[in-house]
């Protein structure tokens, strides 16, 4: 008989386990989507007034390493090259984003090589720090006072809200210097934009007559449907399907403001902004994620970043020590459930890009059509504990 699944969420990570499962398994998966599109926070969509297509969650740049990971999205639709290149406003210059030999020699006013900048960046440099034990130490033992107060400070104290020596030195490994010009803000091995936006992708992974998927429906903690199903795989927030019983896990969540204006605003797609002076930390021009498009007019988006409140969309997870402890009582509950399984940026409580999502529910998926075809109990969790 076909087993019956349920899946709670239409982002990358529950579409791409409906579009895996439905394919190696005799079984039937409803999905739903509590907003009224699919695609989670990587839906995009065209801005009626300026034709432009706008990523409304947030500037998405599909960058990977795995070979099956991309060929993966390469059958959902084209992709056309596009590489993405960051700059920084800190005061009244622009500096190119991440560190390069042209933001040093800018802002250092020097003539640096790749073999002379490592030297002249370790005389900056906070030796004193041997083990880099949070986001500050780890850039004052890499780039030192100058640098960090000009490109990471401001920005990451705007983004998180905290002082950057409360938060783990894994965010910082994000931006590596580089010794070369190369910037490439992503330098994968594939890095691409999809022709026709990231919900025409997601759309292609729901599209069979297998799966059903419902829009503008919110599962109810506790709901009697769930037992209706074999199994239930759910990628909202974990600490919401436990109704926050151990109190709420920590998120950043942004503001956009959208402008709209004739002709190129900025120039690029990015230009960040370092200092705490001022309220945003970005502003993203949508329509050069599009090279290949034309559009007279433009739409940007002034990015806020605040702390999660009740009904705010969760964006960056914060992680924190308090953090760390709630999540481990979830995952504890977790465990104990019966027929549940939990998947995704928002039920695994990480920071991820989608090529780490969209990888991770591949690998998930061959577990569950694994678990399933043995006997064996579905996994909890794709990730171990952390
Ligand atoms: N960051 C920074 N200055 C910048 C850009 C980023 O200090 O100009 C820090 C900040 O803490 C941020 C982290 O580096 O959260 C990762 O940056 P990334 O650009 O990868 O963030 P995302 O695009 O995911 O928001």
């Amino acid at each position: 008989m076909a087993a019956r699944f349920l899946i709670i969420g239409a982002g990358f990570s529950g579409t791409v386990l409906a579009h895996q499962l439905v394919r190696a398994l005799p079984c039937t998966i409803d999905i739903w989507e509590e907003r009224d599109h699919l695609g989670g926070n990587c839906h995009t969509e065209r801005d009626p007034e300026t034709g432009v297509m706008v990523h409304r969650y947030g500037p998405h740049i599909f960058h990977t390493d795995r070979e099956d990971v991309w060929q993966f999205v390469q059958q959902l639709g084209r992709f056309r090259p596009y590489v993405h290149r960051v700059k920084t406003q800190v005061g009244d210059r622009v500096f190119s984003l991440p560190i390069n030999l042209d933001t040093l020699n800018q802002f250092y006013g020097v003539k640096l090589t790749p073999s002379s900048a490592p030297a002249f960046l370790a005389t900056k440099a906070d030796h004193s720090i041997t083990n880099p034990a949070n986001f500050e130490e780890q850039a004052l033992s890499f780039v030192g006072q100058e640098l960090y107060q000009a490109f990471f400070y401001g920005y990451t104290k705007k983004q998180w809200g905290v002082e950057p020596k409360e938060l783990p030195a894994s965010i910082l490994r994000r931006l590596p210097v580089r010794f070369s010009y190369d910037d490439n803000y992503h330098p994968s091995t594939y890095t691409g934009i999809p022709e026709d936006g990231y919900s025409a992708l997601i759309e292609k992974l729901v599209d069979h007559p297998a799966i059903r998927l419902t829009l503008q429906k919110r599962l109810v903690p506790g709901d009697a449907r769930l037992d209706d199903y074999d199994h239930v795989f759910f990628t909202g927030p974990l600490d919401a399907f436990f109704q926050y019983q151990f109190g709420r896990l920590g998120y950043r969540s942004i503001r956009f403001e959208t402008h709209r204006t004739a002709g190129d605003f900025q120039g690029c797609t990015q230009m960040n902004y370092g200092d705490e002076s001022v309220p945003y930390t970005r502003i993203t021009e949508h329509k050069h994620f599009t090279p290949w498009e034309q559009h007279d007019k433009t739409i940007y988006f002034t990015e806020y970043s605040f702390e999660t409140g009740e009904n705010d969309v969760p964006y960056y997870p914060k992680r924190l020590w308090t953090d760390k402890e709630k999540l481990m009582q979830y995952r504890h509950l977790a465990g104990q459930q019966q027929r549940v399984s939990f998947l995704g940026r928002l039920a695994t409580y990480r920071y991820l890009d989608m090529h780490q999502v969209i990888g991770e529910a591949l690998d998930f998926s061959n577990r569950v059509v694994e678990a399933i075809q043995q006997g064996t109990p579905i996994p909890v969790f794709p990730n171990p504990e952390p």
